[in-house]
């Protein structure tokens, strides 16, 4: 898997020969290869292109750690950014309270959808779950028989009809779904061998009239930037909640993987990886990046280095605090050690004063809620961010338009930090033992 992809890379890496400090120009020979490593593969073009320039920006700015040398940081960054490109991942699949929830699998002719149908019969059955399978794919003539032999395989109903069409399929296996207490229908539904108007036209028409829950695209990731290409045109006439990735076990190029999320903005749900019908895994971005790569090593050695940097940084920032001083870097700072210590929400909870940014977060996306705080933060000068007393209309406009939010965004962020920096003061002047009165009372 990922072969060609990982051996391009891995010469890549080995351009980097950089004595100090990371610069665009000592940079630029080994980012030439990692960018034709990646255009070879298949990624799309526009995602190269960005994906290049926050590598860059990244390692342009990037600390230097002791014990670890540039050419390992800019295979962390890489890695970081690779996960970042194809995640985040949600490997769920949303039930209703109630009736029969419906799942439509979707995509090109031999893609994988029957195969993949069988799948997530065999994972919603090993949840107690009572799918029942839909022959929906009137198109290719064996596909009604191969999927009853993997419902019979599976001890799973499959609903078929002789001479009918593929609406009234779906509908009517949804009244045999209900009759006989099933709680999933999986419709596998016809493809082509490339995208056409009367196919589209099908399936919208089974979306209109059946209603499915949830739209799953199969793509076959063999195919590179073209299964991207028909991912669009699925996701514009039927609006996809879901990829599933199918065929990483042979030589996928990582072209789709790798382009899918950013271009269709649809989240990869579920990657296959075999024939059989227990080859089916929940996407998980972390892991096929460690095996795009191959450098679990060198990735962890920079984690560890990493990590030994920070708490140098949260013993300076206590010093800070302890001496009463306390300033938006700080809160920055915190923010972003927040970020890599998991379920901000959780962990924001437990800080002082932050517990009120932690409820307004639940419900929303917490991460994004992060980024946004960091893009406020970082559009402040310097001296703004020592002494935010001087943020002025005029500054909050420009700060505001600087990171794409509401002035009003930026006047909320920092009566947070003021709330939060009072806190930290009166615990500077208390005693130990006040202090934890103040803690635990
Ligand atoms: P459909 O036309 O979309 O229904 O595609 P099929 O389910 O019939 O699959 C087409 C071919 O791809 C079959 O030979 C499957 O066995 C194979 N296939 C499906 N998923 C995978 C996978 O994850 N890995 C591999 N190696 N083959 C797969």
């Amino acid at each position: 898997m990922f072969d060609d992809l990982q051996k391009r890379l891995s010469s890549a890496f080995r351009q980097f020969r950089v004595s100090g400090v990371l610069t665009e120009a000592n940079m630029k020979e080994g980012l030439r290869e990692v960018r034709t490593a990646l255009l070879e593969a298949d990624v799309n073009y526009n995602v190269v292109q960005d994906f290049m320039t926050r590598v860059t920006d990244k390692a342009v700015g990037t600390q230097v750690v002791k014990s670890v040398r540039p050419e390992q940081q800019i295979v962390k960054i890489v890695h970081d950014e690779l996960v970042d490109l194809m995640g985040p991942s949600d490997p769920t699949i949303r039930f209703e309270k109630t009736g029969t929830t419906v799942l439509m699998l979707c995509g090109l002719q031999g893609s994988g959808k029957t195969t993949t149908s069988g799948k997530l019969a065999k994972l919603l059955t090993s949840q107690n779950r009572k799918p029942m399978l839909v022959a929906a794919d009137l198109q290719r003539p064996a596909a009604v028989e191969q999927l009853k032999v993997i419902g019979a395989q599976l001890g799973v109903p499959v609903y078929t009809q002789e001479n009918s069409n593929p609406v009234k399929v779906c509908q009517d296996a949804l009244i045999e779904a209900n009759r006989r207490g099933c709680d999933t229908l999986i419709l596998d539904t016809a493809g082509r061998l490339h995208v056409d108007d009367e196919l589209m036209a099908e399936l919208v028409q089974i979306e209109k009239k059946v209603k499915p829950h949830q739209v799953f695209f199969v793509c076959d990731a063999m195919t590179g930037q073209d299964a991207v290409a028909s991912a669009e045109a699925f996701n514009a006439a039927l609006e996809l909640d879901g990829v599933i990735m199918t065929k990483l076990d042979g030589d996928a190029r990582g072209g789709a993987a790798l382009s899918v999320r950013r271009v269709t903005g649809v989240p990869v749900k579920f990657v296959g990886k075999g024939e059989k019908l227990d080859k089916l895994d929940p996407f998980d971005p972390e892991r096929l990046v460690g095996q795009m790569l191959g450098m679990g090593d060198v990735v962890g050695l920079v984690e560890a280095a990493q990590s030994a940097v920070d708490e140098e940084e949260a013993l300076r920032q206590q010093e800070r605090m302890a001496k009463g001083k306390f300033d938006l870097n700080d809160f920055r700072q915190q923010i972003v050690q927040i970020k890599k210590m998991g379920s901000v929400q959780d962990v924001m909870g437990m800080f002082p004063g932050m517990s009120q940014m932690s409820e307004n977060l639940s419900g929303l996306d917490a991460d994004g809620e992060i980024k946004r705080i960091q893009g406020i933060i970082d559009s402040m000068t310097q001296r703004e961010r020592s002494r935010p007393d001087l943020i002025d209309i005029s500054r909050r406009r420009r700060i505001a338009a600087g990171a794409g939010v509401d002035p009003s965004d930026v006047s909320g962020l920092v009566k947070q930090f003021d709330a939060m920096a009072a806190f930290v003061k009166q615990m500077a002047q208390m005693t130990m033992l006040d202090k934890l009165k103040a803690l635990t009372g």
